[in-house]
C-alpha cells in the first residue's frame, strides 16, 4: 500500500511540474497604471519582452502557459494602451501591446501568486534620447540662391526643415537653428546645435549654377581634404557668410583629430545611403557625396551633413522641389534615414 501512495505522490508531483500553467486573468490597475497577467500554478513564469520604440509596440511573451481566460482587448484601451493583440504559439503566448505616447513599459514577474506585470508608468527610458539639429540654410536678408521662377533657396530649405521637424519630434529632441524667415550667421548655427548638445547636424540647401542644365542632389560632410568640385560648392555656401559680414576663415577649428575622424566617418555613414534613396525616390540625379570645408559644418562638435536638395537654377529640379507633395517625400526619407542612423 505504501508503495502505491509513493507512486501516487510521485505522479502528482510530476504533473505539477510538467503541466502547463495558465493565464487565469488579465487585468488593468489604475494607480499605478499596470497591466497584470495572473498565472496559475507555483512555478515562477518566464517571459521574453521586446520594445519597438518607433511604433511604441511592446511584445510580451509568456513561456509555457495556456490561455485560461478570454482576452477582451477593448477592456484595456485607455490612457496607456492603444491596442492589445494576442498570439497563441502553442506552448507560449505572446501579447502585442501598442502603447500610448508617454507610457512606460517595464515588465517583471512576481511570485505568490504568480504574476507578470507591465508597469505603464512613464520612465526615464521613454525620454527622448537623441537631439537632432535641423538647419534651414540662409534666411532673412540672405535669400541664398535665387533660381528659376524667382524661387528662393531660403524658403524651400525652411519648408523642408519644418516637415522634417514634425516627423522627428515625436521621438527626438529637434533643435531648429531657425523656424522663421530670419537671418542667422553661419557660426551661430553650429553654436546653437552645440549648446543643445545635438547628436547630428543636418543643414539644408539648394544648389545654384550658371549652367541651367546642371541638376541633381548631393550631400556634403565636413572634411579638411576636399576635391576641387566640393571646394567650389563650399566656397559658394561660405561666401554667404562673408557677404553678410562674417569672416568664415576666422571660425576656430575646435574639433580634435580623433573626434574629427570619427565624426567624418559617421557623417559618411548617413550621407551615402541618404543621397541614393533621396534621389531615387524623387527621380533626381544622384550627384554623389563629397567632403569639403563648409563653414556651417566646421564648428559643430559631431557628425553633420549639408544636403543640397537640388538645383534651384534648374527648371526640372525646382519644379519638383517646390511642390508640397515632393517636399513631404523628401522629409519622409530624411527623417527615416536619420531615425535609422540612431535606432
Ligand atoms: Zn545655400
Amino acid at each position: 500500500m505504501k508503495k502505491y501512495i509513493t507512486f501516487f505522490l510521485f505522479l502528482l508531483f510530476s504533473l505539477s511540474i510538467f503541466a502547463n500553467s495558465s493565464i487565469k486573468n488579465i487585468r488593468l490597475n489604475n494607480n499605478p497604471p499596470q497591466l497584470v497577467f495572473d498565472i496559475s500554478g507555483s512555478i515562477k513564469p518566464k517571459f521574453n519582452t521586446n520594445y519597438d520604440e518607433y511604433n511604441r509596440l511592446l511584445f510580451v511573451e509568456i513561456e509555457k502557459v495556456k490561455m485560461g481566460t478570454k482576452l477582451n482587448s477593448s477592456k484595456f484601451i485607455g490612457k496607456n494602451i492603444e491596442k492589445i493583440d494576442m498570439i497563441d504559439y502553442g506552448s507560449n503566448i505572446g501579447f502585442f501591446i501598442k502603447l500610448k505616447k508617454g507610457s512606460g513599459h517595464k515588465v517583471y514577474s512576481l511570485s505568490n501568486p504568480q504574476r507578470i506585470v507591465v508597469d505603464l508608468r512613464a520612465t526615464n527610458s521613454s525620454k527622448k534620447e537623441f537631439t537632432i539639429a535641423i538647419d534651414a540654410g540662409h534666411g532673412g536678408k540672405d535669400p541664398g540662391a535665387i533660381g528659376f521662377n524667382k524661387y528662393k533657396e531660403k524658403d524651400i530649405a525652411l519648408s523642408v526643415a519644418k516637415k522634417i521637424q514634425s516627423r522627428l519630434s515625436k521621438d527626438f529632441n529637434v533643435v531648429m537653428t531657425r523656424s522663421t524667415d530670419t537671418f542667422i550667421s553661419l557660426s551661430q548655427r553650429s553654436k546653437i546645435a552645440n549648446q543643445k548638445k545635438a547628436d547630428l547636424f543636418v543643414s539644408l540647401h539648394l544648389n545654384a549654377s550658371n549652367n541651367s542644365s546642371a541638376q541633381g542632389m548631393e550631400i556634403f560632410y565636413f572634411s579638411k581634404k576636399s576635391s576641387p568640385y566640393a571646394e567650389k560648392i563650399a566656397a559658394y555656401e561660405n561666401s554667404f557668410g562673408e557677404k553678410y559680414g562674417e569672416k568664415t576663415t576666422s571660425i576656430a577649428q575646435i574639433m580634435g583629430e580623433l573626434a574629427y575622424n570619427k565624426n567624418m566617418e559617421k557623417s559618411i555613414t548617413i550621407a551615402r545611403p541618404l543621397n541614393t534613396s533621396l534621389s531615387k525616390r524623387l527621380g533626381m540625379r544622384d550627384r554623389g557625396i563629397y567632403g569639403a570645408n563648409f563653414a556651417v559644418l566646421r564648428g559643430f562638435n559631431g557628425p553633420g551633413i549639408l544636403v543640397e536638395l537640388g538645383f534651384i537654377t534648374n527648371k526640372a529640379d525646382v519644379t519638383k522641389l517646390s511642390k508640397d507633395a515632393n517636399q513631404n517625400v523628401m522629409a519622409d526619407e530624411l527623417a527615416g534615414k536619420i531615425r535609422g542612423f540612431f535606432y
